[in-house]
């Protein structure tokens, strides 16, 4: 047995290599590095997967909530609605403008924005809601949507880790995350659902008008050629990348099915054992398993990971500190609802190897190993 990974990138390229190859020779060979013609033709299929009508590529997933923020045009000491339990980039991005974020805790069960508690967060000042759609689940857009309408705010979805998860509306529709809102962001970053070989990221929205601003703000401001009507900056997707993300595209279905199944395998594994919580999947999502993260209880956590490591299994805290407890956020955030969620996560969370190419016999090496520790 190889040595088992978080990701398995390696394995991946080698099992789509000819097509990959040949992409990638294809950009080599036309020296189109960048916007060159792959650029448009992912971003168009792409807009045709998730069903929104404007996708626009950029550098990276911070890129892209920067951009997006910049494009709502916001006035800074505005406030904005973050996460406390996620990854630093929005609530960074919110700073980085002057903005001021307001730190909301997550649901326990879901790790993902707890909407009951984003209303009393709400100040005259504020302006926007930053969800993420964490690990793989999508948030409660429902109620979420339903709360930003009543306070006139927008909401931008962070879709970093759960490209291809579906939210699911009480009516039985169902739509991609990261096209609900006015606006949602994603990153290829190579371990995210969709993944290029290097830096990666995209912006996607349904209103025409912020889509303009958006593909202006990430070229410069400029539509013309050093013609520059508002101010931006320099994001691109090269034209490497876009092969690349176009080559995978039309397996990202059957990547997420590779990790549910390794999920559900998991599931069953661990699901009735007191000394951890599985993932628990709601109502109102798919699950796309960016990631498996157990909450370990009774301190126990750290023991496992050590225990774990020995016998040669990877395993990664996402996340070890709350935002609010960042100290590059003091001074410069406001706290907008207990956060006793966002803390107890921190000392709970365990995400475990899943890939989408998992070895069955690896699958069945953690389930033991993780079902024997203390034994
Ligand atoms: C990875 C990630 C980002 C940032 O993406 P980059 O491409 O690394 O800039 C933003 N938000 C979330 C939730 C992420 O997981």
């Amino acid at each position: 047995m190889d040595k088992i990974q978080m990701v398995d990138l390696h394995r991946q390229y080698l099992r789509l290599r000819p097509e990959l190859d040949l992409a990638m020779q294809e950009v080599i060979d036309s020296c189109a590095f960048i916007n060159g013609p792959q650029v448009q033709r992912f971003a168009s299929h792409l807009s045709s997967y998730l069903d929104v009508p404007s996708v626009i590529p950029c550098g990276n997933g911070t890129d892209a909530l920067q951009i997006a923020l910049m494009a709502l045009d916001l006035k800074p000491g505005d406030e904005v609605i973050v996460p406390a339990f996620t990854y630093v980039a929005a609530a960074e991005v919110v700073s980085l403008l002057g903005l001021i974020p307001v730190w909301v805790d997550v649901d326990e069960k879901t790790f993902n924005i707890n909407p009951w508690m984003i209303e009393s967060a709400i100040s005259p000042k504020t302006r926007a809601i930053v969800v993420v759609h964490l690990f793989g689940q999508c948030c409660d857009m429902e109620k979420i949507i339903q709360i930003a309408e009543q306070n006139h705010l927008y909401v931008v979805e962070d879709n970093a880790q759960s490209l291809g998860a579906e939210v699911l509306f009480a009516d039985g529709s169902r739509r991609k995350a990261g096209t609900i809102a006015h606006i949602g962001t994603t990153s290829f970053f190579p371990s995210k659902p969709l993944a290029c070989y290097g830096d990666g990221g995209a912006v996607m929205t349904a209103d025409e008008r912020l889509a303009e601003r958006i593909r202006m703000i990430a070229n410069h401001g400029q539509q013309q050629k050093y013609h520059h009507k508002i101010i931006g900056c320099n994001s691109r997707l090269d034209t490497l990348q876009a092969a690349v993300l176009d080559t995978k595209l039309p397996h990202l279905d059957a990547f997420a099915e590779a990790r549910r199944q390794v999920a559900e395998r998991y599931d069953e594994a661990f699901g009735n054992d007191p000394r951890w919580q599985i993932p628990v999947r709601a109502s109102y999502s798919t699950h796309v398993y960016h990631q498996y993260t157990l909450q370990v209880a009774d301190g126990q956590r750290d023991g496992l990971q050590q225990y774990l490591r020995e016998k040669g299994i990877p395993s990664m805290i996402y996340y070890p500190l709350p935002l609010h407890k960042q100290a590059a956020f003091y001074g410069f955030s406001r706290i907008g609802s207990v956060l006793s969620a966002s803390e107890k996560l921190v000392q709970s969370v365990l995400s475990l190897p899943i890939h989408t190419e998992m070895a069955p016999e690896e699958v069945d090496y953690i389930i033991e190993t993780v079902c024997n520790y203390g034994k």
